[in-house]
């Protein structure tokens, strides 16, 4: 079971609703700092240990800059990312430049920062030389374990993805790269998506140990690093479990005694790439009430839309839904939770049973710190919201809501010739 907890008291919540403009998005700092803490001495074991955060999660500079204080680095897949870690002061070996189909000029980016270029394919080792010059001296691999591993529900058969180099090609990666001078290796792979079975995130720490193993038998490369990708899922439902970071910390330690220090494998730097996980659970999208009526259905007229949030009609994605001061009220209707997109699908929740909703009331929607803004568009002309900072009993703003002069800007002059 999972508490659906707010990050301040429900009237305070109250209170910033009717001061600040809605719909907005509410990030716990001071929270997203300590389960931050708690990763990283879950892996206090490790000669090395670095969360790179998955940008994409939440691509906000000031979210890169909190977590960076913590040690943490950064999972760029784009300039623009890779851009946004540079803002933060991240750089150098704290980036992982994890990319697929990359142009060159996204190579010559991450290698000026001295990022490690993640490749994703064996064609990528002469890309990286074509764009950069040369290879640097670091260099990852990200593997694809293919019919090895089964895959989970939500990134589906390793088979099927379009990521990373098959087994027998791995090798001959790490041999090519060994003689085009690369001195330091670090190998990857990603498998998981939102997993919230902890035993899969160790087998894949099994599969990457055993394969450093392999890897220094078949071609002499001493592996420095493995990084065991993202995939951490979170209980976005109260009846699920969040996978506890001393489970995985001292499982996947126990394996890297046993798999690495007993076999007189070089010690190796651990690094996960969550984004889910770290900033998921402490993000809140408070919305208001604007309408409530009856139809077919009931619904609740909310003035956030899917663009703000789309998870739920992308996937059919649960998140769970407060409504400020009615928390002991009994659920005793059931409403559809809909946006003013011109779109049916337009909906954070169906047939949700909820307490009584009138017009006014404020929504909060649950777990949306990763993958909420982050996937915001613009359709119908929907402006992006803004996004606050709860850090040490303070409101930070952290973006402005953007505004109709920020979305005309790319179209308001004349026609030009091209
Ligand atoms: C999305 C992604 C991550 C982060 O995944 P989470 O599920 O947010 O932990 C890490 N690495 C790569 C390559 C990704 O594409």
């Amino acid at each position: 079971m999972t508490a659906k907890n707010l990050p301040l008291s429900s009237d305070k919540m109250l209170a910033l609703a009717a001061k600040l403009p809605t719909p907005f998005h509410l990030y716990d700092g001071d929270a997203i700092e300590r389960n931050a803490e708690e990763m990283k001495s879950a892996f206090s074991w490790a000669p090395e240990f670095v969360n790179f955060f998955a940008v994409k999660a939440l691509p906000n500079v000031n979210i890169l800059r909190l977590l960076a204080k913590h040690g943490f680095g950064a999972d760029c897949s784009s300039l623009p990312e890779l851009l946004m870690a540079e803002e933060a002061g991240i750089s150098g070996n704290k980036i992982m430049f994890t990319s697929n189909d990359t142009p060159d000029e996204e190579f010559r980016k991450a290698f000026e920062l001295g990022a490690i270029l993640n490749l994703d394919d064996i064609t990528h080792i002469e890309a990286v030389k074509r764009a950069c010059g040369r290879l640097p001296e670091t260099i990852s691999f990200r593997f694809n374990p293919g019919p090895e591993r089964t895959g989970n529900a939500i990134i589906g058969n390793p088979v099927e993805a379009k990521y990373g180099v098959t087994r027998a090609q791995l090798f001959d990666c790490y041999r090519i790269a060994k003689e085009e001078g690369v001195k330091k290796f670090y190998l990857h792979t990603m498998v998981a998506s939102n997993e919230l079975n902890g035993d899969y995130i160790v087998e894949t720490a099994r599969m990457l140990f055993s394969l450093v193993a392999e890897i220094k038998e078949r071609t002499g490369v001493e592996i420095e690093a493995v990084d065991l990708g993202g995939g951490v899922g979170i209980p976005y439902k109260e009846e699920q479990n969040r996978i506890e970071w001393s489970y995985l910390g001292s499982e996947i330690g126990k394996l890297y005694e046993e798999m690495i220090v007993n076999k007189g494998l070089k010690p190796l730097l651990v690094s996960f790439e969550c984004g889910r996980v770290i900033t998921g659970p402490y993000g809140y999208l408070v919305t208001k009430v604007r309408h409530v009526t009856e139809k077919y259905k009931n619904y609740v007229g909310v003035d956030a839309c899917m663009a703000d949030l789309m998870r739920p009609a992308l996937y059919g994605s649960y998140h769970h839904i407060t409504v400020l001061g009615k928390e002991n009220d009994a659920k005793d209707h059931v409403y559809d939770v809909t946006g003013s997109l011109c779109e049916n699908n337009d909906k954070f929740a169906i047939d949700r049973p909820l307490p009584a909703i009138s017009v006014g009331d404020v929504l909060v929607i649950h777990d949306t710190g990763a993958h909420g803004f982050a996937m915001g568009f613009n359709y119908n002309g929907k402006m992006r919201h803004a996004e606050y900072l709860l850090s040490e009993g303070k409101v930070l703003k952290i973006r402005r809501e953007e505004t109709y002069e920020d979305y005309v800007r790319t179209q308001l002059f004349n026609p030009e010739e091209v």
